[in-house]
């Protein structure tokens, strides 16, 4: 891709850009000076779709209008509400729709996951992690394996960066599995790194990981709304993301979960059940025996959050307007574009650690800046940068290809310039 990088240019791509249309279906915040921030943080918390207030508004009227009669007696219906969201949201991990629901939050999902697909067994009990996987996963999958009397110092193995290097490289897991594949219970990676920024191939290290009788699990929550997933066909066991970070479903709000069809009716899995996971036709015939709704809706266990499911509503209709091809293409072509204005920077104190490799990443580069304080992330927030950092020297930055334009990543560039 060949840019240059005038002012002209920004403008210009905007211009040519078909997707920026969808910039005023958000509400971008403002600096003190109340002009817009140049928001690149949508890798943690997503902006708010408009939409999302008349959603959420509808549902507290409907709790005002019908009380209790919610559940049944209107389009969309309390009792199926997290149906209404299951199509989009599988055509945006690339799940049939049978494998993906929308529950619960992000790390809840992720221990009901390992509660089925991780079943430590005589020698076999070690999880393989990614180095720098995110704390709560790392303390989910620790917790895991001391509930089942294991020992997380001897039974986590870490897939490590080599000398010198950020990013991970696959023969390094490979290797890791030639040598312990019979010790290792379950491979559980994040599809894309939080802190690097890499994403991984998922088909590749699901077929390794099966190859040697492991289960495969990826976490998502960096990984939904930002790169095209296409969970089916990887073959992993299961998938769990949060829908506030590429999703812009609003702080906190609602989960997704993935479970391969190939357990949709294995009724022989161990799982923590709850009356939502219960066949729908007997739901409220309050049986005793437990009949789990066949695929990802049998892992379900309480009636769903109406007011924090509402936003999601509001943000995947935009996704399915816009497209997710359309927004892969805008979202390579607009990051290429960062990463050329920040090697163009002068000097050398910015590197960026993320691939180069486009299929190799998602929006996110992460920055590491040399000899850094954090006083430098201080001075670019002061002009009114919107990013974030990560100790001990990382500055993230994600242009989201369905609100972000070519000037943000301009705007960024000149501050960051002029605070170095
Ligand atoms: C954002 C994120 C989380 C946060 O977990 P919550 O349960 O939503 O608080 C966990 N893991 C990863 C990999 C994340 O990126």
């Amino acid at each position: 891709m060949q840019f240059d990088s005038l002012k002209e240019t920004a403008i210009a791509l905007d211009k040519a850009d078909d997707l920026s249309r969808f910039r005023k279906s958000f509400t971008i915040p403002k600096h003190t000076d109340n002009t817009e921030s140049v928001y690149l943080c949508g890798n943690s918390l997503g902006l708010r779709p408009n939409k999302a207030v008349t959603y959420v508004n509808e549902e507290l009227e409907d709790w005002a209008r019908l009380g209790v009669k919610g559940h049944f007696d209107k389009e969309f219906a309390w009792t199926r509400y997290h149906e209404f969201l299951t199509e989009s949201m599988a055509t945006i991990v690339g799940a049939k729709h049978e494998e993906v629901v929308v529950m619960n939050t992000l790390t809840p999902n992720l221990h009901f996951m390992m509660v089925s697909f991780y079943q430590p067994e005589g020698k076999r009990r070690k999880i393989v992690m990614e180095a720098d996987a995110f704390p709560s996963d790392t303390y989910a999958v620790a917790s895991q394996i001391k509930f089942h009397g294991g020992n997380p110092d001897e039974d986590i193995i870490r897939w490590q960066p080599r000398p010198g290097e950020n990013t991970l490289n696959i023969e390094d897991l490979q290797q890791i599995l030639s040598q312990h594949g019979d010790e290792i219970a379950l491979i559980m990676i994040g599809a894309v790194n939080y802190y690097t920024g890499q994403y991984f191939d998922l088909k590749k290290i699901t077929e390794i990981g099966h190859s040697h009788g492991c289960m495969v699990g990826f976490d998502c929550a960096h990984a939904a709304g930002n790169v095209p997933l296409n969970l089916h066909d990887t073959g992993a066991d299961f998938a769990v993301w949060c829908t506030y970070k590429y999703l812009n479903s609003g702080p906190g709000s609602i989960a997704g979960c993935f479970v391969h069809e190939r357990h949709a009716h294995n009724e022989r899995l161990p799982r923590f059940a709850g009356w939502w996971g219960h066949d729908k036709e007997e739901r409220f015939l309050m049986k005793d025996q437990f009949k789990p709704i066949p695929g990802a809706e049998g892992w379900q266990q309480s009636n769903a959050p109406i007011l924090s499911m509402a936003p999601i509503r509001a943000s995947l209709e935009l996704f399915m307007e816009a497209g997710f091809e359309n927004l892969r293409a805008k979202s390579e072509h607009l990051t290429s574009y960062l990463e050329y204005l920040l090697n163009d920077l002068p000097g050398d104190r910015i590197k960026i650690i993320t691939p180069s490799t486009v299929k190799d990443r998602g929006c996110q580069l992460s920055l590491a800046v040399k000899n850094a304080d954090k006083s430098l992330f201080e001075r670019i927030s002061d002009k009114g940068v919107i990013a974030d950092w990560r100790e001990p020297d990382v500055i993230r930055v994600a242009p989201a290809p369905i609100y972000n334009s070519y000037m943000d990543c301009w705007n960024f560039t000149q501050i960051l310039k002029s605070s170095l």
